[in-house]
């Protein structure tokens, strides 16, 4: 089973990255454009380095725009006839779910992008210059019950958050517990491992048609930083973990671990929010 990472990003100047999207171990890799944004040292690929690897890999590379929450609203617009499929906001000034920013959401809605959320622990930025506009700090503004704000406005705005959200992980299980259009990822999370059994066999009550359990809403994904071999081995390192912790644990002592269960974790329910976008 081929698996989908929903959550990943590219180096500037990135080498080998055909090595891994030919690899034959991803159906598909979704590429959040970081550019302008430099975390520990690492300089991100340009909007343009992302969707030129978008086109070289048509269908099985996917591109999200960098959305700046406290821009214009027509973004979703312009990134769209750009050629990005989805948007990616990062450290809004103001909460996820203040109002000013809900007509971008509502163009996103409209436009079927889905919007990968960061959520929780972020990599720190520089110390406050006094000019105070721009950027916020921690994770304030990112913690995941904002969310449940924007996904009751916008019921039918694919919401993704972006890892667990750790440390407001109960923030997380109301989201998911609740809400149709929330899903997450497990990238960067391997804190609580040990929580996990008990976290993919929760039990929905989110409006669901069937009854769903967390594994239904929880996607593989790498939050890798492609362009160098260390990167690719690093990504293939992450998939087969995730692999055999569903294949060596789950399958022989949890419902999710199952082969069909583990498919909707790996692949499928990425590839739900695929179907509904419409994607080729
Ligand atoms: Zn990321």
């Amino acid at each position: 089973m081929k698996a989908i990472d929903a959550h990943a990003h590219l180096r500037k100047n990135a080498k080998g990255f055909d090595k891994i999207a030919e690899s034959g171990a991803f159906e598909e890799i979704w590429l959040m454009d970081l550019s302008g944004v430099r975390l520990n040292g690492v300089e991100f690929a340009s909007q343009r380095e992302i969707l030129q690897v978008s086109k070289d890999f048509k269908g099985r590379v996917r591109a999200f725009g960098h959305l700046d929450l406290d821009g214009a609203a027509d973004q979703p617009d312009r990134l769209a006839e750009a050629g990005f499929a989805g948007l990616k906001p990062y450290k809004p000034r103001f909460p996820y779910s203040d109002e000013r920013y809900f007509p971008i959401y509502e163009r996103a809605q409209a436009l079927k992008m889905p919007v990968l959320f960061h959520t929780g622990l972020v990599a720190k930025g520089p110390a406050w210059d006094g000019e105070g506009g721009g950027r916020s700090f921690g994770p304030v503004n990112m913690q995941p019950q904002y969310l449940a704000a924007v996904a009751e406005a916008f019921p039918d705005l694919k919401i993704m958050q972006g890892h667990l959200g750790w440390p407001h992980l109960e923030q997380t299980e109301q989201n998911l517990y609740y809400y149709k259009n929330i899903t997450c990822d497990v990238s960067g999370f391997r804190r609580l491992i040990g929580d996990m059994p008990a976290f993919f066999d929760k039990k929905c009550n989110d409006g669901s048609a069937r009854p769903r359990f967390f594994n239904h809403k929880t996607m593989f994904a790498t939050d890798q930083f492609y362009g160098e071999d260390a990167d690719n081995r690093a990504a293939l390192k992450i998939l087969e973990f995730w692999k055999l912790y569903f294949e060596l644990v789950g399958s022989v002592y949890w419902r999710w671990g199952q082969p069909e269960e583990a498919e909707k974790f790996f692949r499928s329910n990425a590839a739900e929010i695929r179907e509904y976008c419409g994607w080729q």
